[in-house]
């Protein structure tokens, strides 16, 4: 194939990328979405695999069975709830893969003698050292939500200070390696210090925040695969690894600023070290008199309603009560009750989780509606069901100067008339503080299993 047609391939494989990022952004669109980047990287595979430099294309397509393979059977296998940990997998394995061809290359030149010119030396060292701290940081991640270590902050005097030590060091081996890139031995102290590096930058980081520094980690991954585009002077991994950086880290902002934190906070501010103190400082301490209704209490309440919004959560996501919830919504529409859904972003443990769960059992998207537009519809709503959520319902965020979540906007549910939350226990959720919502005179709490109550409180309605 010639050269030529090979870069038009390219080309049209980051518009394919472009439009699948476009499309990404609105649930109506997303499969197109998905489709056009996959058809995307087809295409760039495929031109790749023309490529005359190809030499064994045994090796290759051996690898493309054995990756296929294990990527088709993980995607099958993996559950909702820990898709966080499998994005921070294929971060971790990204990263390591733009390390690895930016490592062959290096050696290549080591071998042929011929020193690399231009920006492939700077591409060379950003590619090891971003993709090595890539592949570790993920790795922790991947152990705090599994729960393989523990997920709270590990922490130890001068810990900042000796992370900007190694930082600065990795750095200086950088400057060093661009300017002399034929010394193999640096090459492998440089790939040391960075992979000590993503560890000791992600342990002080509590398990609560690792889906924000998942984003950033995947970010991360994007830019060292920029780097090795530029090593191997292929523009289609220029301009995917560009993308993949960029939205990675638009993906942070975002999170990061519904959390009302700083990133340099998230990195830095060892946020469930800080809950657990406040918890021991008695935060997490019941607030008064919480009511406790059953599913047939309930529904009488929900029958005579006109409008329900409904708040998933975490919760939700654990019980897998997506599909109950929708014949719960189904059964009250027919009884002629308005039904919306109030999606606050970092409910659930990753970008959008809610969003999939409702799309997979076939919620209509218009029902689905961001914070900022149905805030202001809670004091006109006769009954908000929180399912599952607890976080992003408190309102500690707005009126409690000394709670760790002071400042996070949320759905102010409390504003309903009637407040139904369900839950198992009085246990708190992600941040690890109590909830005075629970304590409020308008809300009522139906405990147990998400999926279990939604199902009984729709019989319930149906029956009443
Ligand atoms: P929370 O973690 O605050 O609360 C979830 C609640 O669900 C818990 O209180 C738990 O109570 C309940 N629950 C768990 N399992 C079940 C079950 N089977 N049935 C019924 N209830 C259940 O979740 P939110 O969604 O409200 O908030 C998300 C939190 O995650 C926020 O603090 C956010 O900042 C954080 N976060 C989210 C990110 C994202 O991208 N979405 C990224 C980073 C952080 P109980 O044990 O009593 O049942």
């Amino acid at each position: 194939m010639s050269t030529t047609l090979i870069q038009f391939s390219y080309l049209v494989a980051a518009v394919l990328f472009i439009l699948g990022l476009r499309n990404l952004s609105s649930p109506k669109t997303a499969s197109l979405g998905n489709f056009m980047a996959a058809v995307g990287m087809l295409v760039a595979i495929v031109a790749t695999l023309l490529y005359q430099e190809v030499v064994d294309y045994p090796i290759v397509i051996a690898g493309i069975a054995v990756g296929g393979v294990l990527g088709a059977v993980v995607a099958l296998r993996i559950q909702m709830t820990a898709m966080p940990q499998m994005v921070a997998l294929l971060n971790g394995f990204g990263g390591v893969a733009s390390a690895l061809v930016a490592g062959a290359e290096v050696t290549t030149a080591v071998e042929a003698g011929v020193e690399p010119t231009g920006i492939v030396p700077v591409a060379m060292v950003a590619s090891v050292l971003i993709g090595s701290v890539t592949l570790t940081g993920s790795l922790v991640a991947f152990a705090k939500l599994q729960e393989l270590m523990r997920g709270a902050p590990i922490q130890y005097p001068g810990q900042q200070f000796v992370n900007a030590l190694i930082a600065l060091g990795a750095i200086g081996l950088c400057v060093v390696l661009a300017t002399a890139p034929l010394d193999l031995s640096l090459f492998g102290v440089l790939t040391i210090v960075a992979l000590l590096l993503g560890v000791l930058l992600v342990i002080p980081i509590g398990g609560a925040d690792m889906p924000v520094v998942i984003a950033l980690l995947n970010s991360y991954s994007g830019l060292a695969a920029c780097a090795t585009g530029f090593v191997l002077d292929n523009s289609a991994l220029v301009i995917s690894g560009s993308l993949v950086g960029a939205s990675g880290l638009i993906l942070t902002k975002i999170m990061c600023d519904a959390m009302n934190r700083s990133l340099a906070n998230v990195l830095f501010g060892a946020f469930g070290a800080v809950s657990e103190s406040a918890v021991s400082a008695g935060t997490s301490e019941e607030q008064g008199n919480v009511t406790a209704y059953t599913p047939m209490d309930a529904a009488v309440i929900f029958s005579s309603a006109r409008s329900v919004i409904v708040v998933p959560g975490y919760g939700m996501a654990v019980a897998q009560a997506q599909h109950a919830v929708r014949e719960l919504t189904d059964t009250l529409a027919e009884h002629g009750i308005e039904v919306n859904f109030a999606i606050h972003p970092v409910a659930g443990r990753m970008p959008g989780h809610m969003n999939v769960l409702l799309a997979e059992a076939d919620v209509p998207y218009e029902q689905l509606i961001e914070m900022d537009a149905i805030n202001p519809q809670f004091p006109e709503t006769d009954v908000a069901l929180v399912l599952g959520a607890n976080d992003v319902v408190n309102p500690a965020a707005l009126e409690d100067e000394g709670s760790p979540i002071y400042g996070m906007p949320v759905l102010e549910v409390g504003k309903a008339k009637h407040v139904f939350v369900i839950k198992r226990s009085m246990n708190p959720g992600f941040a690890g503080i109590q909830n005075p919502l629970f304590f409020k005179d308008n809300t009522m709490m139906i405990f147990g299993d998400a999926k279990k109550v939604v199902i009984a409180l729709n019989e319930a309605v149906r029956n009443y």
